[in-house]
Parts: structure tokens; C-alpha cells; sequence
């Protein structure tokens, strides 16, 4: 069985073909304009290509409320040709197959879960730090969702002392999107990212925006382990300073066998940033398996 993952980006939509065991067959990336040009581009690639069901991993927000009205719709996005847009309905209509959504962060948390570093966990969160920052949870083995799906990109922080950044969130100012992004570290610094790698302070401001965000989620979710992914993330330096400043910011008052073991709590992604693409092809293996 030949699976459809479709990781659906702000930017690019990436078209993939896998199998079961997240064997990724081919490949393609297109650009992410207007759906009016974008979706009939994403059909014409998967047609005839003999899928038995498509995942779809996708910007948000999007509604991934199975009984909801508007179930596969984007919701009040910044990118205004795809407001309230029906993705998911737009390519069922083409294609006539299952189609499973998730958003793009518990897609990348999903993929982890099932091919990667983080198999057999039940509780895994993934976060994303790259142009936005997303959070993707899954928590006794289901993706989390709630009224909508988790926003964790946007908690609020206590500003480093050394930090005179106001914060590029247009919603938040200094949330932690507005503070640790891609863009936030570029703007902060006058900078792309990739071009400070030696410059200790960025990194040491950085690790304690991300380590407030982790020392909240592991507050409130409890995971067993945490997965740390994105473009930013590749600044492996970034790891030990995280996992040193949760440590303090903890202050011994979490004493698990996870927690003590910090190295492999906090980790890097594991699958060559293509968690996401491969978390699309098991939600498609999901959709099928839901319908049969
Ligand atoms: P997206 O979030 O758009 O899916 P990425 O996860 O690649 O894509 O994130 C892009 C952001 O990450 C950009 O702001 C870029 O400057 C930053 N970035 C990409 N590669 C690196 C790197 N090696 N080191 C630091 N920052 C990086
Ligand atoms: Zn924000």
C-alpha cells in the first residue's frame, strides 16, 4: 500500500509518496500562493498515483475537530487567500479517499512517536522553532486537541535581563514566537541565525526563552519526553544550555527518572527534518485503517 503525506506550509506544500514502515518514495515541494493555484497543483500530483489515503499535516490554525461544521477548514490565518479555506474538502472532493489532518506540529510529533526517537513513549511533546514556534503534544497516545488545537508558540515570558528586544508577535509582542523564532533572533540581532553561531550571547538568551517554554510544558503536560525541531534547532550548541537552565529553573522540584536523565529528555528530532512528512504518511495509514 502507497501512502499520500501532504505537509501543508505557509510557505511550500511538500507531496509526498510512502509507505507504512515511513519509507518516503518520492518527494515533491510546491509553493504555497493562493489556493486557487496551490490545490489543483497538490491534486494533479497525487492523482492517479494509486493511494489508499492521504495525510495531511497543516499551518494553522486550522479546525481538526472531526464533528465540527468547519472540520478541515484553515481558520483566521494572517494568510488571507486561505482564511476559512476548506482544504481537506477542496482535495477530498478531486481524490475520493481517506484523508487524515492533523496540524503540522502533531504531525512532526507523530512521526517521531511512530519512526523515530520517541517510539513506544505515550506522552511526547514536539516543538517546532523555526519561522513561528509550534507545539505539537501527543498525551496518553492521542494528539491533543481541545476546543482547538494547542497554541503553545504564543506562552508569555520573563524577559532576560541582558534582553532589550520588544518582540516581533504582532498579537503578543514578547510571547515566546515573538521572542525565540527565527525571525525574532534575526531581527533582535540584525542577523540571520545561522550567522551567529559563534556569538555566545544569542544563544544563551535563547536557551532561556525555550527552557521557560519547556519548564511550562513539562508543568501542565506532563511528557515523558520532549523533542525539539525546526531550523533554529540546529544549532546543536543550543541542547546542553536548554537542558541546564530547565534543570534550574526546576530547582529539584521534579525528581522522575526522565527528568534525572536530561539528555535523553530533551532532545533534537531524529528524522532529518522529514518527522513531519513521515507523521503525514502514518496519519494517512490512521484515515485508512479508521474507515475500514
Ligand atoms: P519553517 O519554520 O518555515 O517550516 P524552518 O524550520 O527551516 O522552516 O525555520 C526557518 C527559520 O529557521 C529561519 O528563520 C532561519 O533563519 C532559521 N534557520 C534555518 N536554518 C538554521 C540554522 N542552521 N541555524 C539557525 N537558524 C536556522
Ligand atoms: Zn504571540
Amino acid at each position: 500500500m502507497i501512502f499520500g503525506a501532504l505537509e501543508a506550509g505557509g510557505t511550500k506544500m511538500v507531496c509526498a509518496l510512502g509507505r507504512e514502515d515511513g519509507t518516503i518514495l518520492e518527494q515533491v515541494s510546491i509553493p504555497t500562493t493562493t489556493p486557487k493555484e496551490t490545490i489543483p497543483l497538490v491534486v494533479k500530483y497525487f492523482r492517479g498515483k494509486e493511494i489508499g489515503a492521504l495525510g495531511i499535516g497543516s499551518f494553522g490554525p486550522v479546525d481538526v475537530n472531526q464533528s465540527s461544521d468547519t472540520y478541515g477548514h484553515i481558520l483566521d490565518t494572517p494568510k488571507t487567500a486561505w482564511k476559512y479555506f476548506d482544504l481537506v474538502g477542496s482535495i477530498q472532493k478531486e481524490l475520493s479517499i481517506p484523508i487524515g489532518l492533523d496540524t503540522d506540529v502533531n504531525g512532526s510529533c507523530l512521526g517521531e512517536m511512530t519512526f523515530g526517537n520517541s517510539k513506544g513513549l505515550d506522552s511526547v511533546i514536539y516543538i517546532t522553532i523555526g519561522t513561528g514556534v509550534g507545539v505539537g503534544a501527543s498525551i496518553n497516545g492521542k494528539l491533543l486537541h481541545g476546543m482547538l488545537h494547542p497554541e503553545a508558540g504564543h506562552i508569555l515570558l520573563k524577559k532576560h535581563p541582558k534582553d532589550t528586544f520588544d518582540g516581533n508577535c504582532p498579537y503578543h509582542g514578547t510571547c515566546l514566537e515573538g521572542m525565540a523564532s527565527g525571525p525574532a533572533i534575526e531581527k533582535r540581532w540584525g542577523k540571520k541565525a545561522v550567522e551567529l553561531k559563534d556569538n555566545d550571547i544569542v544563544w544563551e538568551i535563547e536557551a532561556y526563552y525555550i527552557a521557560q517554554a519547556l519548564m511550562n510544558y513539562i508543568l501542565t503536560l506532563a511528557p515523558r519526553r520532549i523533542i525539539l525541531g525546526g531550523g533554529v534547532m540546529h544549532q546543536m550548541q543550543l541542547f546542553p544550555l536548554i537542558r541546564k537552565e530547565v534543570e534550574r529553573l526546576l530547582n529539584g522540584y521534579l525528581n522522575t527518572k526522565e527528568i534525572k536523565d536530561m539528555d535523553h529528555y530533551i532532545i533534537p528530532a531524529s528524522l532529518n527534518d522529514n518527522q513531519g512528512i513521515m507523521g503525514c504518511i502514518q496519519l494517512a495509514k490512521i484515515a485508512l485503517d479508521e474507515v475500514k
